[in-house]
């Protein structure tokens, strides 16, 4: 079999729908695949690139002329001990997956993304990060042990302590050093399918980042939205959300609210609109003056306190709600900049950006902030710090002008002292690279490379661009 055949060639996107690649797309069902193909790689002399759920903003999972694997095939739950909340999974096991396998004996995922169509070989190829990172840290800390096929053949098993340097490697290792075919995780035991969630609002961008300093110690997780499109006073002014887990015994119908029918997101808006159709109407609002309004009528919205019990996953995967709600940014689709700063110089830094998306006409309709710790895997994102992401509509007019600001902004954060995340932007360049991973770490990792890799078999456009541009 040649897997260059015509007949798998397909135009893959990222998640924004911002990027595209013409790639020959294959679906292995059995690891043996993998490894068949990584030998007629070696042969041939082609990349490939693995993808889980597609999930990821920027080119991680896409390779313009070159194979993917789509590894959504092995999807298998391997092992579940529900007296000690440990599962082994295939890597193509989606969050939506594994919390609808534990839930219902009484554990949740340890760390889940913003949605949860992703893959378990995905989160950890990225090594995620959740509303409660600042006391979790991402989900390789949760990671007992994995076995990883090598692009060698060679297959390899690693825990924290055993093959540790490959360990905090491959985590985090963008998919470029092995494909992850098995891996055990730890889950959190839960009382209660529910969450008790404070939500309150925020006038200015200080008040944002103190409110996530001083809330995160005192919650299970903590989230801001920020409206930015706002300016001058209102500069980063928005909404927190800060949720809980409840005790043993506050929640008399826990049977009933750990149940995946209690938690699923209704597919219908007020019982009868269907969701399905909600990015359309969306559509006319994605523009300057649209989503001022929206984010405006939104703030003024949260200016009323709330507290109430929420379940898990409304709470986690709010962007679950709306089906292909990335649609209604229009055929350019949208790019999201996330960064990384300390404490001591996020507000300054994010002011700068802020300000200059303003003055350049570029305002992001959608922020995000978090709250964040350091780890220790290799190619880390991680600060002691806040996280700021910011989604930008993408067209054809406004392409060149926002891909130069956003080298702007990477210059304003790097004099921060800040760092990126290769899940999510599309503008880092090898330069930027260097300056937060600092030339040690990126050493080690292409040592590591070397090893695991020495024909550089994997490769993605995401790699090519950071690390060989
Ligand atoms: C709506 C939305 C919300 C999000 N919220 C968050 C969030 O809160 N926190 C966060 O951290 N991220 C978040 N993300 C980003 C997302 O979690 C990551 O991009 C994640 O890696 C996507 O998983 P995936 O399965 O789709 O992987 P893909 O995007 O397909 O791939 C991601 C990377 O993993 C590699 N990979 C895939 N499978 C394997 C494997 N088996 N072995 C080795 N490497 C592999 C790929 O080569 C690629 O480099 C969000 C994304 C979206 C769309």
């Amino acid at each position: 079999m040649s897997p260059l055949d015509p007949r798998k060639f397909t135009r893959l996107e990222n998640f924004g729908h911002s990027l595209a690649a013409p790639s020959f797309v294959y679906r292995p069902v059995e690891t043996g695949e993998i490894d068949e193909i990584f030998r007629a790689a070696r042969r041939d002399g082609f990349t490939v690139t693995l993808r889980g759920g597609g999930r990821s903003y920027n080119d991680a999972a896409l390779n313009g002329g070159g194979v993917v694997l789509d590894l959504g095939g092995l999807s298998r739950i391997l092992d579940w001990d529900p007296a000690a909340g440990r599962v082994r999974v295939e890597p193509g096991v989606t969050l939506q997956q594994l919390w609808q396998k534990v839930l219902p004996d009484g554990w949740w995922p340890p760390v889940v993304s913003g949605t949860m169509y992703t893959t378990l070989g995905g989160c950890l190829g990225m090594n995620i990060h959740g509303k409660n990172n600042f006391v979790a840290g991402t989900i390789g800390e949760h990671v007992r042990e994995f076995t990883a096929l090598l692009p060698t053949g060679a297959t390899v098993t690693c825990t924290p302590r055993k093959n540790g340097d490959l360990f905090r490697a491959m985590i985090g290792g963008m998919g470029m050093l092995g494909v992850f075919i098995s891996i055990t995780l730890q889950m959190k035991p839960m009382h209660s399918g529910l969450l008790a969630v404070s939500a309150y609002p925020v006038r200015n961008l200080e008040e944002q980042l103190c409110a996530l300093s001083a809330g995160a110690p005192q919650h299970a997780y903590i989230v801001g939205w920020l409206d930015a499109t706002a300016r001058g006073r209102g500069l980063g002014r928005g909404q927190i959300h800060a949720a809980d887990y409840l005790p043993e015994g506050t929640d008399p119908e826990c049977q009933r609210t750990m149940q995946v029918a209690y938690q699923t997101l209704p597919a219908t808006m007020f019982g009868i609109f269907p969701k399905s159709l909600i990015h359309h109407f969306m559509k006319p609002f994605m523009n300057n003056p649209g989503t001022w309004g929206v984010n405006t009528t939104k703030y003024l919205l949260s200016l009323r306190r709330g507290r109430y019990r929420q379940s898990h996953a409304s709470f986690h995967f709010l962007l679950d709600y709306v089906p292909d709600w990335e649609l209604a940014y229009g055929p350019g689709g949208l790019v999201q900049y996330q960064s990384f700063l300390p404490l001591a110089t996020a507000a300054d830094a994010w002011r700068a950006l802020l300000d200059l998306s303003h003055r350049r006409g570029l305002p992001s309709y959608l922020g995000v902030t978090k709250r964040h710790r350091p780890d220790e895997f290799l190619l880390s994102h991680g600060v002691d710090g806040f996280s700021l992401a910011l989604d930008f509509k993408v067209t054809s007019g406004n392409r060149p002008r926002l891909a130069r600001i956003l080298q702007e902004f990477d210059e304003i954060v790097l004099q921060a002292g800040g760092r990126f995340y290769f899940a999510k932007n599309s503008e880092t360049n090898p330069q930027s690279a260097r300056r937060f991973l600092g030339q040690d770490a990126i050493a080690r990792f292409m040592a590591l490379k070397k090893r695991c890799d020495p024909q550089h078999v994997l490769e993605s456009d995401l790699y090519r661009r950071v690390f060989l541009g």
